[in-house]
């Protein structure tokens, strides 16, 4: 994840201490728990596949033991995420154990969910509460498969403003959405919203590099949310594609910024991250089809530690792009997009714009 504003105004924000600490951890410092696969959405770029309401969630209990495992290997961020998080009833019951053992507990919501009973429940164990919205209405109904979620998500975004809570956007780039980029931001500024993040699309579960946009379109969007960036109070920032960072620094030139990002590393997918799915199966990162262990073991894929793991500690020897000049500020980018196009897990990641930015910028 880049913060764009922070790169590009030199202002702390929330987590630089994970992004740009440098050190190097044994284990994931954020763990994303996808707690449920159920949801009431069918969105069409969904990675996890979701969208039923009948799947069997692993217990309470089988959580609350990961969120203690997660507090013992020094976890300083748990993302809840699905599926539709808010479709387990006991979900606060999973905050407030993250919260007590000091974790910092994001919610990732599709905002439909969130009443202001749900919100009062759990308000004291989130840090953030994190809406995804794809576009405009019309954009956003039709990518997320439901009539009127636009009219929710923004309600339920603004249920959690009112109980006191960060929010933010999240905005997956699609072909389907790209070309909406400023009326999200006037969404952001009309609604008073804390924060934005941009994701770039992992080809995984429903959405396959069909739906992707071309890197060359990929550029001109990244210059625009940097744009904006650069003159707005609230944060911005994009996930998934560390090349962002290179661009930021070919606009800038700045030393400083190449500095943050070379302490941010890019990609960390199986290091600084990693993902445990409704089944409880772990996984380098949300869009990485490759297990690396189980959810009663938590620590074991580190520990062991987990042959992909090992080579993703020492990704330079595998990565194909690892003579690139960027490498230590990209570190490869997705390998899960390589691995869903080409089948080779390290071949390069296909969302790779360099070329382009270096056809512009030098
Ligand atoms: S060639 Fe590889 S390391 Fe270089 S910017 Fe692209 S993905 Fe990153």
């Amino acid at each position: 994840m880049i913060s764009v504003s922070r790169l590009l105004r030199d202002k702390p924000e929330t987590g630089d201490h994970v992004r740009y600490s440098g050190k190097s951890n044994p284990y994931p410092l954020v763990l994303v728990f996808n707690v449920t696969r159920n949801c009431n959405l069918r969105c069409v770029h969904c990675y996890s596949n979701s969208g039923t309401r009948s799947y069997q969630d692993l217990p309470l209990d089988t959580w609350l033991r990961a969120v203690r495992q997660a507090a013992d290997m020094g976890v300083k961020h748990i993302l809840l995420s699905g599926g539709e998080p808010l479709m387990r009833r006991d979900l606060h019951l999973i905050a407030k154990e993250a919260h007590d053992y000091g974790i910092r507990v994001e919610l990732s919501t599709n905002g439909t969910m969130i009443t202001e009973e749900r919100i009062s429940e759990i308000k004291n164990y989130i840090d953030y509460v994190g809406v995804s919205l794809d576009g405009p209405k019309e954009i956003h109904d039709k990518v997320r498969g439901v009539e009127g979620a636009f009219e929710r998500a923004l309600e339920g975004l603004k249920v959690a403003k009112k109980f006191g809570l960060k929010t933010g956007l999240r905005m997956t780039l699609t072909r389907l959405n790209y070309a909406h980029v400023d009326e999200v931001f006037r969404i952001m500024k009309e609604n008073d919203i804390d924060r934005i993040c941009f994701y770039h699309l992992a080809y995984a579960g429903r959405a396959d590099a069909s739906l992707d946009i071309p890197n060359s379109e990929r550029l001109k969007v990244v210059e625009k949310i940097a744009d904006y960036a650069k003159n707005t109070d609230f944060e911005v920032l994009t996930a998934d594609n560390p090349v962002d960072g290179i661009l930021l620094y070919k606009m800038t030139r700045s030393p400083t910024v190449y500095e943050l990002l070379k302490r941010n590393g890019g990609n960390k997918s199986g290091e600084r991250i990693a993902d445990v799915s409704p089944e409880g199966i772990i996984y380098p990162d949300q869009f990485t089809p490759i297990p690396i262990g189980i959810i009663e073991n938590l620590k074991e894929p580190w520990d062991k530690p987990h042959p992909l793991v090992a080579k993703l500690r020492d990704r330079k020897k595998y990565v194909k792009c690892s003579s690139c000049p960027f490498f230590e500020v990209c570190n490869g980018g997705l390998r899960a997009r390589a691995y869903a196009v080409t089948g080779d897990f390290w071949e390069r990641d296909p969302s790779c714009y360099l070329d382009e930015i270096q056809k512009k910028y030098g």
